[in-house]
């Protein structure tokens, strides 16, 4: 390619999403990624047995499904298919029961019993609001709500610990439910905002459902960059970029590394005050994840878990609770919270016939070296006895594996930076337009920046958009928003 316009570092969702949003204002693009293929946490790969496909990383997609920029990528377009799971999420405990998340509020409702109207009062509202909450959720927060109703709603709920929120339920299976969903912000349940993870995730599953990518994540990445080499834009892959110097020369430069890797590619050349705001940036706990074989479905007591694409392991709340506030007390819990994905329920071609593939992880204390998969196993085989007898092969990644094929993912940190109350009002410091650095037509456009972690691409779209603004390209009509 000819010196390109812009140049993008790193190929993970983010990283392309800023690409092809480059790309279709007429610049051109070059992506450089140091990995051996593109895709950053959006990868497939043959982990364990031959014909076994095991997302590497991020595996369920509701976030996908509702994110303005995966629709623009015209999905179906490319041959990609969301597959939704009938259950969206199943939480088991013992003695066989489970709370679950299918179909619409009123269905949800009405297995839950004595929370069926504390369920309602807390969901329908949101179910209602959905498209503004999550136009909200998927923004800067210094964007003006366009309604003001549904924001104030869902900030002042979602403010609230997880713990206190879940107060409003009373049966173990709806707390249980709020837990496990809350659990995904790696923040103990006492922390504000874990509310806002628990509540975005159960109206996800109320309306984009909880879906996996027919034959794994990776195709995403392959419309993507489908899409962008339609464009005229390049991907090189296999090099590391150790100083920012080393880039091509071009107008604009989006960087889909965190505020570290920024600091050591360009620490010299940053102002004092915004180096001093990037090492106040803090990064939450690791994870250690476990891929397996299995010669078939998982055998759950509790049928829903059978039908459910995610299931969360780790029993009651107050199991739960205990599990994240060890991992965030730099403790490895016996008995970890787990996050398991069976992406078999829906997606047959992932596994020779008749196998399945099972994704999970549980979180651990940054930087861990400690190898889960027993206590990730013994948590499943508590409530699905037979468990370890289907495995056929297992890989495990601690969270120094993870950070290892991955430098975004500082100490095995899956979301690039704890989702503090700080980092969620300034993300990654409180700057007007987090995405700008002091660096003329540098822009940070990871996980680190608003809205945050998960594969969504928006990160990368409002990067861009500040880019094209710089640029003056808004005014040629190929920037909205
Ligand atoms: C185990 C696990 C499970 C997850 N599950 C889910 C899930 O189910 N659903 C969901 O929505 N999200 C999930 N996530 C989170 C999701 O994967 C990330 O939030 C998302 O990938 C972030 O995208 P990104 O573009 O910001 O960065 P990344 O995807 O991390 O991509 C960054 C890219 O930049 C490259 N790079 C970094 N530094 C350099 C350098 N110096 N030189 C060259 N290249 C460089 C990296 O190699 C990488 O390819 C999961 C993550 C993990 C690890």
């Amino acid at each position: 390619m000819s010196e390109p316009d812009a140049v993008v570092l790193g190929s993970g969702p983010n990283g392309l999403a800023a690409a092809l949003t480059m790309a279709r204002a007429g610049l051109r693009v070059q992506v450089i990624e140091g990995a051996g293929e593109p895709g950053g946490g959006c990868r497939t790969t043959e982990l364990t047995l031959p014909g076994f496909a095991h997302d590497v990383c991020a595996a369920v997609h509701p976030l996908a499904a509702a994110s303005p920029f995966f629709r623009s990528v015209g999905l179906t377009t490319h041959g990609i298919r969301l597959l939704t799971p009938k259950v969206a999420v199943a939480h088991p405990l013992d003695g066989g029961r489970a709370g679950s998340i299918s179909g619409s509020v009123a269905q949800t409702a009405s297995r839950l019993g004595a929370d069926a109207g504390a369920y309602r009062r807390l969901m329908e509202p949101l179910v209602r609001d959905s498209e503004a909450v999550l136009k909200l959720v998927l923004a800067p927060l210094r964007s003006w709500p366009a309604e003001l109703r549904p924001a104030v709603r869902f900030g002042a709920e979602g403010l609230l610990p997880a713990r206190l929120l879940a107060a409003r339920l009373r049966t173990p299976e709806g707390r249980a439910l709020l837990a496990g969903l809350a659990g995904h912000s790696m923040r103990p349940l006492s922390a504000p905002l874990t509310g806002a993870f628990g509540l975005t995730l159960m109206l996800l599953a109320h309306t984009t459902g909880w879906p996996v990518v027919e034959g794994g994540s990776g195709q995403l990445v392959a419309a993507m960059a489908a899409e962008l080499a339609e464009l005229g834009g390049s991907i090189t892959t296999g090099r590391w970029i150790e100083r920012l110097d080393e880039l091509p020369a071009a107008r604009t430069v989006l960087l889909d590394i965190t505020p570290r890797q920024l600091l050591e590619l360009a620490g010299d050349r940053l102002p004092a005050g915004y180096r001093r705001a990037m090492r106040r940036f803090r990064y939450g706990p690791g994870v250690c994840k476990v891929d397996w074989a299995l010669d078939g479905p998982v055998p759950w007591t509790s049928q829903t878990c059978r039908e459910a694409g995610t299931v969360h392991v780790g029993g009651t709340i107050a199991e739960v609770s205990r599990s994240e506030a060890e991992v965030n007390a730099g403790r490895h819990p016996d008995r970890p919270f787990c996050i398991v994905a069976q992406p078999g329920v829906v997606d047959a071609g992932r596994a020779p016939a008749g196998r399945q593939t099972l994704w999970g992880y549980c979180h651990v204390p940054a930087g861990s070296r400690a190898d889960m998969a027993d206590r990730i196993e013994a948590q499943i085989e508590r409530f699905a006895p037979g468990f370890r007898d289907r495995i056929l092969a297992r890989s495990v990644r601690t969270a120094r594996d993870v950070e290892r094929y991955n430098p975004d993912y500082v100490g095995g940190d899956i979301t690039a930076g704890a989702a503090t109350l700080r980092q969620t009002i300034g993300r990654p410091a409180l700057r007007w337009n987090e995405y700008r650095t002091p660096l003329p037509g540098v822009y940070l456009c990871s996980a680190s920046t608003p809205p945050g972690g998960g594969v969504h691409g928006m990160c990368g779209l409002w990067a861009a958009r500040a880019a094209l603004r710089d640029l003056h390209l808004h005014n040629s009509g190929l920037v909205s928003g």
